[in-house]
């Protein structure tokens, strides 16, 4: 008989009863280090105390209204992200999936409204942009897209990383390129900065839109509040969810004037995007995050965590080969399967989560102390400890 939950996840023997901070803890008390924060949700931790105080005071105003009214909350989120930001405007959504939606439908209207029509949207192996129809056509794995045909057209997945593929099919008929900055489903893979500085380049010979998705690496997570300000370029559309909300179900498109030229009134709508529940709590995050000593302190702890990572690496040579990423976007690429190494980090009571490209994921919350780092690596240890004890080196 078919579970009464609809049996789409493989799902771990937990369940948690309360969040603090960086902890996750069982009704029977047991307490887990979250380098998860529910996919690089919770950005601020768990229950933090000013999104609480946030959230409390606006439930107790008001949750919802339509769209069709003015929303201050709403505006007050699009102001601070386009103050932080190369925007010039912002489309508030509920998640990552409804951004790259949009920021497909934004591109494609650009195109149509400017008298010359362009469809074709060029995207990397490896990405994830959700699973909406659009966005599995879009990231085209054969994992995602099987069963689920005929896939919407106008999608070219080029190797990841390969930009002379790119300047192959990239062509003054290519409606945009979509990619993640860095990967996070597919692994923690970069793209370097002078990838993405070379991918620009091309959007700008060509006209191609280039629209970043940082639903994952965004918020501060890389240590900047954008992971492109590393590579001092910018999009013209971007996608945000995730951290943005810290816990609460949020996403938002950012895209410059002449990007967003084609959505007028009718173009484009939501009933629950931009609600001033969600919008008051996002712009707690953001208002949080891009406090300058905010990200210092990211990077400082991002840098804390590599390093530590790196000597975890060298401890265990048959379960890890390398660290990557950034900030606190760190993957472990593994020699043995990252699931192991998750399930492995149940009994040591760290959360960690599994990626492509054999990699294993750590994205604790922005808030993790160090003292938690430190515990962090002794859990981490003692995980890999135990895959060693299971099948000793040869
Ligand atoms: C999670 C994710 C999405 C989809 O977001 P949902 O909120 O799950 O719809 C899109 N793009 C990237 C890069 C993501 O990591």
């Amino acid at each position: 008989m078919i579970p009464t939950v609809l049996p789409t996840y493989n799902r771990a023997p937990l369940s948690f009863v309360k969040g603090e901070g960086s902890w996750l803890i069982e009704k029977d008390g047991t307490r887990y280090l979250d380098l998860g924060s529910g996919i690089a949700v919770n950005a601020l931790g768990h229950a933090n105390p000013a999104l609480v105080a946030t959230l409390t005071e606006q439930a107790g105003k008001l949750w919802h209204v339509s769209n069709v009214y003015q929303i201050p909350e709403q505006q007050r989120l699009a102001d601070l992200l386009t103050e932080n930001t190369f925007a010039d405007t912002v489309f508030v959504t509920n998640s990552g999936t409804e951004t790259a939606e949009l920021a497909i439908k934004m591109a494609r209207k650009y195109w149509y409204d400017k008298g010359t029509p362009r469809a074709e949207i060029l995207t990397f192996e490896g990405a994830f942009h959700g699973r909406s129809t659009g966005a599995i056509a879009a990231a085209g794995s054969e994992k995602m897209v099987k069963g689920f045909g005929p896939l919407m057209p106008g999608f070219r997945q080029l190797p990841f990383g390969d930009i002379d593929a790119l300047e192959d099919a990239i062509s003054d008929q290519t409606c945009a390129v979509m990619l993640e900055p860095i990967q996070g489903e597919g692994g923690i893979r970069p793209f370097s900065d002078d990838q993405l500085r070379r991918i620009r380049a091309l959007c700008d010979k060509t006209g191609a839109l280039l629209i970043f998705d940082e639903v994952q690496c965004g918020m501060g997570r890389t240590g900047r509040l954008f992971a492109h300000e590393w590579a001092g370029v910018t999009p013209d559309i971007m996608m945000v969810a995730k951290g943005i909300g810290g816990g609460f179900p949020i996403g938002a498109v950012l895209a410059t004037e002449t990007a967003a030229s084609g959505m007028g009134a009718g173009s484009h709508g939501s009933t629950y995007g931009g609600n001033p529940l969600g919008c008051a709590v996002a712009a707690k995050v953001v208002e949080i995050i891009a406090d300058p000593e905010f990200l210092a302190e990211v990077n400082r702890k991002g840098a804390l965590l590599r390093q530590k990572l790196e000597g975890l690496v060298a401890a265990h040579p048959s379960v890890f080969e390398a660290v990557r990423g950034q900030g606190l976007m760190l993957g472990l690429k593994c020699k043995v399967a990252p699931g192991d190494v998750v399930k492995a980090g149940y009994d040591a009571h760290v959360l960690t989560v599994a990626a492509a490209d054999n990699t294993l994921r750590l994205l604790p919350p922005l808030t993790i102390t160090e003292e938690e780092i430190g515990e962090a690596l002794r859990r981490l240890d003692t995980a890999a400890s135990q895959i060693e004890t299971a099948a000793p080196a040869a």
